[in-house]
Parts: C-alpha cells; sequence; structure tokens
C-alpha cells in the first residue's frame, strides 16, 4: 500500500513515503492514534501522517 505524505524539505505534496511504518501514539487518556512513518525518496527526510484506525487495520493485513 502506498501512503502519501508531505515533504517539508522539498515543499512537495503526495510524496510516497518510503519504508512505510505504523507507529502508535499516545493520544489524551486512552485514545489510540496511529501515523504511518517513513522517509521521502528524495531528501532522506522523516515524514508523518496520521491514520485512522481503520486505515492502522488495514496497514497492518497489508504488511
Ligand atoms: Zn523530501
Amino acid at each position: 500500500m502506498d501512503y502519501k505524505g508531505y515533504c517539508v524539505k522539498c515543499k512537495e505534496k503526495n510524496v510516497k513515503m518510503e519504508d512505510p511504518k505504523l507507529v502508535n501514539m499516545k493520544g489524551k487518556g486512552t485514545v489510540k492514534r496511529y501515523a504511518v512513518s517513513g522517509t521521502c525518496p528524495k531528501c532522506g527526510t522523516k515524514m508523518f501522517r496520521i491514520v485512522g484506525a481503520a486505515d492502522a487495520e488495514a496497514f497492518k493485513k497489508a504488511n
């Protein structure tokens, strides 16, 4: 599955993340938040994209 995000260094939207990983972010209280973390294929800058629970499940199944 492709995950696209914004690279702050290239100032480019819809950059396909390289080596995407699902990360667990601690929200307030018991709220679980997920994000996909990857790197920009052009400059190697770390990219983050917040995803919903459904997307997180889809990511687990796809990987
Ligand atoms: Zn970049």
